[in-house]
């Protein structure tokens, strides 16, 4: 490993990356428990021009800046392009994912293995919490739109905004 200059501290800064359209209580585990392990962590919202969204970049980066609040060192930024290419400005040098089932994990690998074959960045895959690995922010979507009940699931401002923007369609 280089020596950095006397007095100086490598910072540990990761990266939770997603679309969090909306963010779920079990993406807010995931982030919270980065948060207690590295000095610092920057949820990533991914800019995806060509899929439809319900809530827009600017509103799904506003609600997560609300619900990561508590953390004094989780940062909301957005990226579009290439992970790797946000890790490499931003100096971060690894990737949390969480791991909910089976499903996930061919996908993921394939991913982790590609983002490290093009810039050495690290994944490191946190096990969901078992409260939260059925979740997802389109049957999240999908139970709202029908009128279930998704409290405990995701963060209250996201019930809030669910219900007004569910009511505008
Ligand atoms: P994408 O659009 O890439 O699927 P999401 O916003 O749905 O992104 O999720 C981003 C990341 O958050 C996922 O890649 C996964 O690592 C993690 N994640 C999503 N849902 C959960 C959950 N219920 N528990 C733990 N981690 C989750």
């Amino acid at each position: 490993m280089t020596d950095l200059p006397k007095g100086w501290n490598r910072v540990r800064r990761v990266v939770c990356p997603g679309s969090f359209d909306p963010v779920t209580n079990g993406h807010l585990d995931i982030i919270g428990r980065a948060a207690g392990l590295y000095d610092e962590v920057i949820v990533a919202v991914l800019i995806n021009k060509t899929k439809q969204t319900l809530f827009t970049v600017d509103e799904r980066v506003e609600i997560l800046g609300e619900v990561t609040a508590r953390y004094g060192n989780v940062r909301v930024e957005r990226f579009h392009g290439l992970l790797v290419e946000f890790c490499e400005a931003n100096g971060i040098s690894a990737v949390v994912k969480g791991l909910r089932a089976v499903s996930d994990f061919e996908y993921e690998m394939q991913m982790a293995q590609m983002n490290y074959r093009m810039a050495k960045v690290e994944t490191l895959f946190m096990t969901t919490n078992p409260l939260y690995s059925f979740l997802s922010s389109s049957l999240i979507k999908d139970v709202a739109r029908y009128g279930g009940d998704v409290s405990g699931l995701v963060p209250d401002p996201v019930i809030e905004r669910l219900r007004a923007r569910l009511a505008q369609s």
